[in-house]
């Protein structure tokens, strides 16, 4: 079926070139942009046949019923995909594509190439057993209300049926896994096994459906349970006495980083704009904080040298920073006013916004805050959750936190990292002008690639761009604390940045990585433990948010001296976002383009 749908696509891409002369009448002549949808259409329906489980993800359910064995055949499957596509991309004329489409094409590359380079280079198959793990996609079958409880309950049993097959494949694909890994792939399929005892067993209480269907789902509930066990015990018992590290190595880094991110910059270019970045808020924090600290470490005492209390000032910068972040994180919200905080603050952001005209807000659609459902809780603080793209009528949401239920200590310890002057700059960053005001821009032109393949790097370097730009109109009218706390906050990210490279690519070891974390961007020592345990069993994705804000930062201030008293920061904002969820670098070249071709 797929090779009829390639076929038909190419012999339209050749009408187009005028191959075909008996075909080429004029009123049939297709522009090249209807015939890049038209190939978009066949890609991705054939994207989705390819891989039913990330279709589902995206809300494309007719699949549902598949389990794809991981073998050398379905490799091989999607290696021939991946060279059709190739070919059909390179018959398409991109210069007379769209810019929309032009991203598109893009995206559409990189991602072939990265599916490649994933299969024939980096070959984590054989040495991250996590990778194989089916339970979260059959509980996603159970707990989402896409379709009614029997036909979900239907295609969950048809796709049980490949599960024993699926680990069997599993297990001759693995060669020298990472202990790191190896115990993540334990402890996650292990993990799962309840989604088809107890969570099954719900949805069966619920659906209620004749009894030879129940067992029989049943039988294979079990078979499943029993090739999950039989997988872990596999791993568990496995001989591994050379394991590999989980550290990635320079060459692989600096592809994944390639694919992944789409950035300007290389990976080692990213990483010395980090360490050069840290150093420079380290300057500015200093400068803050010597200010700061009489207003709050030693004026309340009012104590002199000499007398007991006193405290003197330290004489290492970054603990001097240290002591007084840790006195103006006290100014917080109480732990049952969390969320109304949250939501006062949003219609503030909104106003600010338009006082100093940084970006057109879409009035007609608001933000709903809700409360956080039951399944996220206790995650974050505040995210955002959107429809995907073939959920045309869900809502938006702003999920809110509750701390309700929560010990007075880790309420406590939660409420100082998300302090008076934090919250404010995570409302920014999530909702306006972060994410959400993005999210409403990219649905404008919409884009089913962009939907499917949209750039992580552009959409957080977006949101952490939006919270210097706030902050340098004004925002938190200066105050020293709110400058404070921005530095801190991106410091964060500037250092995830360091660690992900540091560790994969300069062998950082804990200790090292644990004293950049804990010392030099002033986190809690759990938080760092967990940002550890994070680095070491993923790669290059910690990257994306210091990366996309350094690309969109570095663009603005080009094009502020190319313009002159030309550039205007609204105009650049809209624009900027006009083009969706692409790659930062993409943007730039064809904002850069239509600013030639005004010139001229
Ligand atoms: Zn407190
Ligand atoms: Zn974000």
């Amino acid at each position: 079926m797929k090779k009829i749908v390639i076929a038909a696509t190419t012999c339209l891409l050749m009408a187009s070139c005028g191959n075909n002369q008996t075909n080429a009448k004029p009123e049939t002549m297709q522009s090249d942009d209807s015939l890049f949808d038209a190939f978009k259409q066949n890609f991705v329906e054939d994207l989705w046949k390819m891989y039913p489980s990330w279709a589902a993800s995206q809300g494309y359910h007719k699949y549902d019923s598949v389990l794809v064995v991981p073998n050398d055949e379905s490799s091989a499957k999607e290696l021939a995909f991946c060279k059709e596509t190739s070919s059909l991309l390179k018959a398409l004329d991109i210069a007379k594509l769209s810019d929309k489409n032009k991203t598109d094409y893009y995206m559409i590359e990189n991602q072939i190439n990265s599916t490649e380079w994933s299969i024939n280079t980096q070959k984590a198959n054989e040495w991250n057993p996590s990778v194989f793990n089916i339970c979260g996609e059959f509980a996603e079958m159970l707990n989402n209300n896409y379709d009614t409880l029997p036909v979900r309950l239907h295609n969950f049993y048809l796709k049980m049926k490949n599960i024993p097959a699926y680990y069997e494949a599993a297990k001759k694909q693995i060669k020298n896994p990472t202990v790191e890994h190896t115990q993540l792939a334990i402890d996650q399929n292990l993990g799962g096994l309840s989604v088809f005892e107890t969570d099954l067993e719900d949805a069966l209480k619920k659906d209620n459906p004749k009894k030879e269907i129940a067992d029989a789902i049943r039988a294979r509930a079990k078979e499943a349970v029993a090739a999950i066990k039989d997988y872990a015990d596999f791993l568990k018992k496995l001989k591994n006495e050379t394991p590999r590290s989980f550290r990635l190595g320079k060459e692989l880094y600096a592809k994944k980083f390639e694919f992944d991110i789409q950035s300007g910059y290389t990976a080692d270019e990213i990483y010395k704009k980090a360490i050069q970045h840290k150093a420079e808020l380290h300057k500015q924090m200093f400068i803050l904080a010597d200010k700061l600290f009489a207003k709050y470490i030693t004026e309340p005492e009012k104590l002199t040298v000499g007398k007991k209390g006193f405290t003197p000032k330290p004489k290492d910068s970054l603990a001097l920073i240290k002591m007084v972040i840790d006195k103006i994180s006290l100014k917080h919200v109480a732990a049952d006013s969390f969320q109304i905080a949250i939501e006062h603050q949003i219609p503030l952001l909104v106003d600010f916004i338009k006082q100093k005209d940084l970006i057109y807000i879409d009035p007609s659609k608001p933000l709903v805050v809700r409360k956080e459902p039951a399944y996220m809780a206790g995650v974050a603080g505040a995210s955002i959750s959107a429809p995907g793209p073939y959920d045309k009528n869900g809502n938006t949401y702003y999920n809110v936190g509750s701390l309700s239920g929560w010990d007075k200590e880790k309420a406590e310890s939660y409420l100082r990292e998300y302090n008076h002057y934090i919250l404010q700059i995570l409302n920014i960053h999530e909702a306006i002008p972060g994410h959400y005001t993005q999210l409403v821009y990219a649905n404008q032109s919409p884009s089913i690639i962009k939907s499917i393949f949209g750039n992580g790097a552009m959409i957080e370097g977006w949101a952490v761009y939006t919270e210097r730009m706030m902050l340098e109109n004004g925002y938190g009218n200066n105050e020293p604390e709110m400058w404070l706390m921005y530095y801190k906050w991106n410091l964060r990210t500037t250092c995830n940045t360091i660690l992900d490279y540091g560790v994969h690519v300069n062998n950082l070891s804990k200790e090292d990585a644990l004293n950049l974390l804990i010392n030099e961007a002033f986190q809690q020592k759990a938080e760092a433990e967990g940002k550890w345990k994070r680095v070491s069993v993923t790669q290059v994705q910690l990257c994306s948010y210091f990366t996309g804000y350094t690309e969109i930062y570095d663009f603005r201030e080009e094009l502020k001296k190319k313009m002159g008293d030309k550039f205007n920061l609204k105009q650049f904002h809209e624009k900027f976002l006009s083009y969706g969820s692409a790659p930062v670098k993409y943007i730039k070249m064809l904002m850069l383009a239509d600013l030639d071709k005004e010139k001229k």
